[in-house]
């Protein structure tokens, strides 16, 4: 399992981290708010764990932003005990877990494991490319939404596993009975996806194979 831990107290998070990694857990630790939020996004972790009073940008924050994103995630808020209201927020906006600090290490392994274990996490129908993730059910690829129609085409290219997917395949399949369609509707979804992906930070790129189609690379 790996995890990302974003605390700003040092001496906890050091004391957390030590005890994580005997527990056989791999954990990135950041104090930083911001920088939490750019690591969360990324699609390695199998649980984040959020301390709400950050520098720059409030666990809150963090989780609402991932979320809105489509990141789902496993996510575990830390706060003080006192922060009853921070609680009730932070499950309204989709932390998965609570723990009031002060906790014991334990009692955090204990919680990473029952998250870990949790079907509706592993059951969904992902197929894989390098680093991309394409969750088909959710439409989403690495957390970030796809409409159904660039869900479809991803689709087509991952399964082709790296192999040209002909433009003429594409648009009969993707839309089928519509007499209406031309090649550039293809072209258009490819750009949208292209963009997706380097939003991503991905090091799959889509090739144009002029004259035929598309296939995927690794950069
Ligand atoms: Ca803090």
């Amino acid at each position: 399992m790996r995890i990302l831990y974003v605390e700003d107290e040092k001496l906890l998070a050091d004391a957390v981290t030590h005890l994580l990694k005997k527990a056989d857990i791999n954990v990135d630790w950041v104090a930083d708010g911001e920088e939490g939020l750019r690591l969360a996004k990324k699609p390695i972790y199998d649980c984040l764990v959020l301390d709400i009073m950050l520098p720059h940008m409030s666990g809150l924050e963090i989780l609402a932003s991932l979320r809105k994103r489509g990141i789902k995630t496993p996510v575990i808020m830390l706060s003080a005990l006192s922060e009853v209201e921070d609680k009730i927020k932070g499950l309204e906006i989709g932390a998965d877990d609570y723990l009031a600090k002060p906790f014991k290490t334990s009692e955090l392994i204990a919680r990473l494991n029952a998250l870990a274990r949790r079907p509706a996490l592993r059951e969904t129908k992902t197929i894989e490319f390098a680093d991309l993730k394409l969750d088909v059910d959710n439409r989403t690829v690495n957390g970030v939404s796809l409409t159904e129609k660039e869900t479809e085409i991803l689709k087509m290219l991952i399964s082709s596993g790296g192999k040209t997917v002909q433009k003429d395949y594409i648009l009969a399949h993707v839309w089928g009975a519509d007499m209406t369609a031309e090649y550039n509707y293809v072209e258009v979804y490819m750009s949208y996806l292209r963009k997706k992906l380097k939003e991503l930070n991905s090091n799959v790129a889509i090739k144009t194979i002029r004259g035929l189609g598309y296939k995927l690379m690794v950069k």
